[in-house]
C-alpha cells in the first residue's frame, strides 16, 4: 500500500467507497463524479501508479481486471455494450496515479476518441 495514494485508502477501506467487486487482486467502485450510468473504476489492489508501470511481473493483475470488468459489466446489465478507458499520465489526463479501469456505460455512448 502506498500510504499517499488516494486509491489505496479506498481499497484499505480507510476512506469509504461504492464497492461494486472485490476479489484477491482487484478492487472495483462506483466513480464519485460518474459520466454515465454506470461508472465503476476497476484496479488491482497492488499499487501500481500507471499503465507505462506494466511489466511482467505484474501484467497478470491486469488480465485479472479485465476478468472483473466483464463480471461488472454483466452484473451491472451492460450486454448492449460498453467503454473501458484508461488514462495514464499528465498528457493522458491521469489525476489518480494508482492504475485504473472506467467502465462506463448503461447508455449509448458518445463518440469515440479514435
Ligand atoms: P483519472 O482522471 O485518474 O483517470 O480518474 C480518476 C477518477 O477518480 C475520476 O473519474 C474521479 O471522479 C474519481 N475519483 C476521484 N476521487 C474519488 C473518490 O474519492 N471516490 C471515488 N469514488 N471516485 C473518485
Ligand atoms: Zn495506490
Amino acid at each position: 500500500m502506498d500510504h499517499n495514494c488516494l486509491f489505496c485508502k479506498i481499497i484499505n477501506g480507510d476512506i469509504p467507497s461504492t464497492k461494486v467487486y472485490e476479489d484477491e487482486d482487484v478492487f472495483a467502485f462506483r466513480d464519485i463524479n460518474p459520466q454515465a450510468p454506470v461508472h465503476v473504476l476497476v484496479l488491482p489492489k497492488k499499487h501500481i501508479a500507471c499503465a507505462s508501470q506494466i511489466n511482467a511481473e505484474n501484467s497478470a493483475l491486469v488480465g485479472k481486471c479485465f476478468e472483473a470488468v466483464a463480471k461488472i459489466a454483466s452484473a451491472e446489465g451492460l450486454e448492449k455494450g460498453f467503454r473501458v478507458i484508461n488514462n495514464c499520465g499528465k498528457d493522458g489526463g491521469q489525476s489518480v496515479m494508482h492504475l485504473h479501469f472506467h467502465l462506463i456505460g448503461g447508455r449509448k455512448l458518445s463518440e469515440k476518441i479514435i
